[in-house]
């Protein structure tokens, strides 16, 4: 079996209803011209997931994620999410363990590991993204840091629960800066999470298993990017909130071979 590949764009907190809704529509419309080999996925902010979710469910291959829940089935918690609420609306993913949500609002291991569980246990798939802030890559730590946020958060899950986990990694220093990963900094980092989720659970879950790029990825850099053996799509912020550089992201994918 072949892994799934895929791109995914990350809107974070942009875009009104009337702008949420043109992208979504020109993505989707564009969308219909692919072969389908690339799954594309939408995260848009949560007031809009139900509607873009209706749009885009006649297309099989274009599925909508929300960017983050509350690891709580219901209760007593003003102004929160719930992954049961997020699966009553059919959606394929919710992403967890965005940098931006470990920096701004606390998202540590503990609470990540509680949001991990939630969201397999409502049955959803979960984009989980890892990656390490500069300082850590530059005393040449990354690897052991991305092996523990996925030991301390993701590997509590079953085998048969990990088989819906998408890895995103996403150095921190390449997240909304401009400056991207090298195409060897990503396939080494790539490889690595490969191995540990073999370790951990076997080579076929690893071998099956869609690990993304994230970190400035745009249409100039996204076919090296995509060209090395464990990178499989990515994850992409800036440059999903245009409809004509997110479609050349994933056009870029689609013209490589399957692995
Ligand atoms: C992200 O936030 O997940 C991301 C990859 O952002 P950008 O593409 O803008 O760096």
């Amino acid at each position: 079996m072949s892994r799934k590949l895929m791109v995914a764009g990350n809107w974070k907190m942009n875009k009104n209803l009337m702008e949420a809704l043109t992208l979504a529509s020109q993505v989707i419309t564009r969308a219909k011209k692919t072969s389908g080999k690339v799954e594309i996925v939408l995260a848009p902010p949560s007031p809009f997931l139900h509607t873009i979710n209706s749009m885009s469910k006649d297309l099989g291959f274009v599925k909508v994620a929300a960017q983050n829940c509350h690891y709580e089935q219901n209760g007593a918690f003003t102004g929160e999410i719930s992954a049961e609420m997020l699966k009553s609306m059919n959606l394929a993913y919710v992403i967890v363990g965005h940098s931006e949500r470990r920096k701004y609002f606390n998202d540590d291991h503990s609470v990540l590991s509680k949001k991990v569980t939630a969201v397999a246990g409502a049955g959803l798939g979960i984009i989980f993204c890892c990656g390490e802030p500069l300082d850590v890559r530059e005393n040449n730590n990354h690897q052991s840091f991305v092996q523990t946020q996925l030991s301390d958060s993701l590997f509590n899950l079953s085998a048969e629960e990990m088989k819906n986990v998408v890895v995103a990694y996403e150095p921190v220093w390449a997240i909304g800066t401009g400056k991207t990963a090298t195409p060897e900094q990503a396939q080494e980092m790539h490889a690595f999470i490969r191995k540990i989720i073999s370790e951990q659970y076997s080579s076929e879950i690893a071998n099956n298993c869609t690990i993304l790029y994230g970190g400035s990825c745009n249409p100039a850099n996204a076919a090296a990017l995509f060209a090395n053996h464990d990178v499989d799509g990515a994850l992409v912020g800036g440059a999903s909130l245009h409809s004509d550089q997110f479609l050349q992201i994933i056009n870029a994918r689609e013209f490589l071979p399957v692995r």
